[in-house]
């Protein structure tokens, strides 16, 4: 399977570089050249798959030729022997017809450890291959962090540098990530706010020359791995409630755009998918594309659900590379003008959009309530993000017969504060995470300085 930019410019290349290669080179984001699509028969006949069994059937089309089945099929199966849940992705019913899916079973207690355990492995195979090394760096303000680093802390052949902004990160997530020991992982406090951190990795991804012939590789959800690992759990899911002989819906709490594509493509390769409804808190511009075909960058705002405080959705570009009908140039020519000033889509292509989304939005004030409602009306308590998708999932609901799903991304102990304002006890921490506030920490504070940044790289990476 060949790999093609959604700018059009950038030249095809295998399952093994894109995963290497983060953006491609004209800007554009990595997709595969043609979707893998599955018969209905041929989906049935997963019903009784483990997750693991799964993801080789659902992941394999999309790696192809480059990693050989049997280690392909090892890689999968650590992944989520890794997970702390025997389903790996189970379901709870809230009530008729709803349910959630507890994304939260794995390493970091979010749903980018779904795709992050299977990135380190994949990227650490496919360089020891080739003999060589890459350098990962990325910007967190929480829950990438912590998955990436998770995810890459066993890997021999790369070293991961991850920027988060000093004293600005929950103590839980800080520490998630500070006290993996591992002498391929550093933690870098920058004095300075997430924009700083992530703008320095940006311009590091631009010239890497201080690396002195090493490369970057990328982490974030621009990353077509972790999408493709993504697409998995909408398959098992809908085969746990009756599918594929019966639809289902599903409501997923939204920053980057990366979760719910990935349920965008389930469908497109044949799961039947009544409905996608994009759940967004006050950082909304994906609700007002969706609503009103207003696609303007709004100011930041730090919400109680900080893992989707996101102004610029990346991902999105994907979509509407789809919806352009694959026309690299369009889409070239539309991204140009929105780095500029807010763009509207063509009427044709705006109407493709609502077709294949809902979307609603909800604000701090809706958040905290919406956890107080469903845990007085089932006991269950759910994090704020995932609480986000429950009140879109209400709002935007078509059929009541059609099966509700909503992603729960994280746990609610990631994000205790909004619990606590909802006026409930803030949950404790699962086992494996119990002694996390007493073991030792490792971070280095540096400077807002890019210069100083890099040269702390370019020391302590492992050339061998
Ligand atoms: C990353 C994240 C999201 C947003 O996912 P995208 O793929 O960026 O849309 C939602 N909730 C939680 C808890 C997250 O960590």
């Amino acid at each position: 399977m060949k790999y093609i930019s959604t700018r059009g410019k950038a030249e095809k290349l295998e399952f093994a570089d894109v995963l290497l290669a983060g953006l491609a080179s004209d800007g554009g984001l990595y997709v595969p050249e043609e979707l893998p699509t599955f018969s209905q028969e041929e989906i049935a006949s997963w019903s009784g798959l483990s997750y693991a069994e799964l993801a080789f059937k659902v992941i394999k089309p999309f790696v192809d030729t480059c990693i050989k089945d049997e280690d392909l099929k090892r890689m999968v199966d650590e992944t989520y022997a890794g997970f702390n849940h025997s389903a790996v992705a189970p379901l709870k019913e809230l009530g008729t017809n709803e349910w959630v899916l507890e994304l939260f079973h794995g390493p970091t207690l979010a749903f980018k450890d779904f795709a992050l355990q299977l990135l380190g492995r994949l990227m650490d195979h496919v360089l020891a291959e080739r003999g060589e090394r890459l350098v990962i760096m990325g910007a967190t303000s929480g829950d990438t962090g912590s998955a990436a680093i998770e995810g890459c802390r066993h890997s021999e052949h790369l070293d991961i540098f991850i920027l988060h902004p000093h004293n600005r990160v929950s103590e839980v997530q800080r520490r998630q990530m500070t006290t993996i020991l591992a002498d391929n992982v550093y933690n870098i406090a920058l004095e300075g706010n997430f924009d700083d951190c992530q703008q320095m990795v940006k311009d590091s991804f631009a010239d890497q020359a201080f690396l002195k012939g090493l490369k970057l590789g990328a982490v974030n959800s621009i990353n077509w791995a972790r999408i493709m690992a993504q697409i998995v759990y909408y398959f098992s899911a809908s085969l746990a409630v009756g599918g594929p002989h019966r639809p289902v819906a599903f409501s997923v709490p939204t920053g980057n755009f990366g979760d719910i594509f990935a349920g965008y493509l389930a469908k497109q390769m044949g799961l039947p998918i009544q409905q996608l409804v994009v759940a967004t808190n006050r950082n909304d511009i994906l609700h007002r594309v969706i609503s009103g075909n207003d696609m303007s960058k709004g100011d930041l705002v730090h919400t109680l659900s900080p893992s989707m405080d996101i102004m610029v959705s990346s991902n999105f570009e994907r979509l509407l590379f789809d919806v352009y009908d694959r026309d690299g140039a369009a889409i070239s020519e539309l991204m140009d003008r929105f780095k500029k000033e807010p763009v509207k889509l063509d009427a044709a292509r705006w109407e493709k959009v609502r077709e294949l989304f809902d979307s609603a939005c909800a604000d701090d004030e809706t958040t905290c309530q919406t956890i107080a409602d469903v845990h007085a009306e089932t006991g269950y308590l759910l994090d704020p993000h995932t609480a986000i998708g429950v009140k879109a999932a209400r709002e935007c609901w078509r059929d009541k017969s059609v099966p509700m799903i909503t992603l729960a991304t994280a746990h609610p102990v990631k994000f205790p504060e909004p619990v606590i304002k909802a006026g409930l006890e803030g949950p404790e921490l699962p086992e494996h995470l119990s002694d996390l506030f007493e073991r030792e920490e490792r971070l280095d504070v540096i400077d807002n300085d890019i210069a100083a940044v890099q040269s702390f790289i370019a020391s302590r990476v492992h050339r061998d």
